[in-house]
């Protein structure tokens, strides 16, 4: 692992649950069935210490002997925001722990002439300056997509963007943090290097194929 890159604006989920389905998940002979729900389980997992510093504020509950206080999430609205097709997996798993959330979503493709990424689908809630944004992709490979997905966030008027992925390549986040130097990354885990494809070594695959079945 590139020991480098953690810390700072990186956090490596460490949960040996987040482990042992990430190992799982990487497994060649996993199922598509058995790899979807995975991707939700880890999602869901990463989602629980990406909300640590929700804000809270204080009220009062009345339980079926006396009234207590108690706390509710406050402060700003959480948007999901999936980076098309393999973002999807991700959505569902965060969802079960925080149901209010909104869900946007970003299409993107990759212009044959200058090799850029281009938004072909762009949909997020219209109150993007009263929204936390959580953009989801299972892969941070070269960092192509998160950073044009960022920048199209930003462009918008959002301002506090974390990108969730499961698995990260060094030369994604050197990319990101180049780009957009707030963005806080989160992962399952930190991988060694890309392959000449753009594939993440040991990586688990092509997450989209693996998840719809496409392979
Ligand atoms: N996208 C994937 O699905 N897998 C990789 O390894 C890299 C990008």
């Amino acid at each position: 692992m590139d020991t480098t890159l953690a810390g700072g604006n990186l956090t490596i989920v460490k949960h040996p649950l987040v482990k042992h389905k990430l190992t799982m998940l990487r497994d060649r002979r996993t199922p598509k069935k058995i790899f979807k729900e995975l991707v939700d389980e880890i999602a869901m997992l990463m989602a629980y210490e990406a909300t640590a510093d929700l804000s809270l504020e204080p009220v009062e509950v009345q339980t079926p002997l006396e009234q207590a206080m108690g706390w509710q999430v406050s402060g700003k609205k959480l948007t999901l925001v999936p980076i098309l097709r393999a973002g999807l997996g991700m959505v569902e798993g965060i969802l079960r722990l925080v149901p209010s959330a909104r869900v946007g979503h970003i299409g993107l493709y990759r212009d044959h002439d200058t090799l850029e990424p281009v938004d072909y689908y762009f949909k997020v809630p219209a109150d993007v300056t009263e929204r936390d944004f959580f953009l989801l992709d299972p892969m941070l490979a070269t960092g192509g997509s998160a950073v044009s997905a960022i920048s199209s966030l930003k462009r918008v008027g959002a301002s506090r963007i974390r990108l969730l992925c499961l698995v990260a390549a060094p030369e994604g986040v050197r990319r990101l943090h180049a780009a957009h130097p707030e963005i806080q990354i989160f992962c399952a885990a930190l991988d060694r290097e890309l392959n000449e494809h753009g594939y993440i070594l040991p990586g688990l695959g092509d997450a989209g194929d693996r998840l719809f079945g496409t392979r």
